[in-house]
């Protein structure tokens, strides 16, 4: 059941996204050619501590709890990535992924960052990436249910000449990460039976993964990274937003700022 958050819920959402968004520019200053993208998800993990928050990523059931507080993917890796030894190199792109629950409350964001200059392709796919996410939630406050907004996603990725991933979506959050209901970044005849009506009160994290090529991933050996099927790089923005009846308020803000 889709739960709808009070004006006093939101504002509660709004610390946690605060944190959220303070951990993205922590992760933002730690990005350099050489850092490891387990030093960058020991610093999260440490701010979180530090302001009492519980991680969000850490210890997520799966074949294998997932390990850590942050999901880092690099280059061709969607989402999930595993922090670990991999240094980042001139030229990478990393998309950080992370969220936390304050005083109950949950938030999760995600941004894809540059490492140095990176080639020409991945500075449109994350400009792409970005302005999918823009448009979504601009598409929030007109639209009357949600296949409205993400055929307004699919056309922005289409027209930018990428391909929008289907296999994970986004969600319905609250006083758990996961919350009815699922938010997919596209629409067809399969989907429709999960649309669902635009109301003051919803709050969902919207997170187009959007690839270079192909949509098609596969899933490492680790259980948990996806990476695209061809190869070829992905990004990935996420942001926890409200609706409410003055339009859609992002509870992330400042995240990728
Ligand atoms: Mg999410």
């Amino acid at each position: 059941m889709i739960t709808l958050k009070s004006r006093r819920e939101i504002e509660r959402m709004r610390v946690a996204g605060g944190l959220v968004a303070q951990a993205h520019q922590l992760a933002r200053s730690l990005i350099a050619p050489g850092v490891t993208t387990a030093e960058i998800d020991a610093a999260l993990e440490q701010l979180f501590a530090q302001h009492s928050a519980i991680p969000l990523f850490k210890g997520f059931p799966g074949e294998v709890p997932f390990p850590a507080v942050t999901c880092i993917s690099v280059n061709e890796a969607i989402v999930h990535g595993i922090p670990g030894t991999y240094r980042l190199q001139p030229g990478d792109i990393v998309s950080i992924d992370t969220g936390c629950k304050v005083n109950g409350w949950c938030g999760d964001a995600a941004w894809t960052y540059p490492v140095g200059v990176v080639d020409d392709e991945k500075q449109r796919l994350m400009a792409a990436g970005e302005r999918i996410l823009e448009v979504a939630i601009q598409a929030l406050g007109t639209e009357k249910r949600w296949s409205g907004v993400a055929r307004q996603m699919m056309r922005e990725a289409r027209s930018a000449g990428f391909s929008l991933v289907e296999q994970f979506v986004g969600h319905g959050i609250g006083q758990e990460m996961h919350e009815p209901p699922q938010v997919p970044n596209y629409t067809s005849a399969s989907v429709k039976g999960e649309d669902f009506e635009l109301r003051p009160g919803l709050v969902l994290a919207i997170e187009p993964m959007v690839n270079a090529g192909v949509p098609d991933i596969r899933i490492l050996a680790d259980h948990w990274t996806a990476v695209t099927a061809d190869g070829r790089p992905s990004v990935h923005f996420e942001h926890t937003v409200a609706l409410t009846n003055q339009g859609p308020e992002i509870l992330t803000a400042g995240v990728g700022k």
